[in-house]
């Protein structure tokens, strides 16, 4: 009888303790939890802003020229431009959801080829021997300079 009762006494001790250390747990894990909660809202938050206020323009020049601008925002299928820079000489540039790429040229040293894939804002593409260059600016949505005039 003796024994049963500390034994019963003991194990409310336990759970007594074991109850404290759960709450000290979760408070530690929800503050944690709130943390984790707010830099990950504050960083979609900010992801989101980002993308509303800055559209993604790809500019090719040729010669110093514009030739042509590439809204990648409002692409939605892919769109394959082709200058043809005379003499037999051309290059293709493809742009798409991903990017923008030359996808083919004549060109001695094809760097323009070789650099891949470009798709943030300062990025740029250069065929030094055919003189185009293809660069990803990054502007306002005009409805956010309205707002502030
Ligand atoms: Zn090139």
């Amino acid at each position: 009888m003796v024994h049963i009762e500390i034994k019963c006494n003991r194990n409310n001790f336990l759970r007594n303790i074991g109850s404290v250390i759960v709450l000290k747990f979760k408070k530690g894990d929800m503050l944690l939890l709130l943390i984790i909660l707010i830099a990950g809202v504050s960083y979609f938050g900010l992801k989101f802003l980002y993308r509303d206020t800055v559209e993604k323009t790809a500019v090719i020049s040729v010669n110093g020229k514009e030739y042509d601008r590439i809204n990648l925002d409002k692409l939605t299928d892919e769109k394959t431009i082709h200058i043809d820079l005379g003499h037999g000489k051309y290059i293709h540039i493809i742009a798409n959801s991903e990017g923008v790429h030359v996808s083919d040229v004549v060109c001695p040293d094809r760097i323009c080829v070789k650099t891949g894939i470009i798709n943030r804002v300062g990025e740029s593409i250069v065929c030094l021997p055919n003189r185009v260059q293809i660069f990803i600016e990054g502007s306002e949505i005009p409805e956010v300079d309205s707002v502030s005039q």
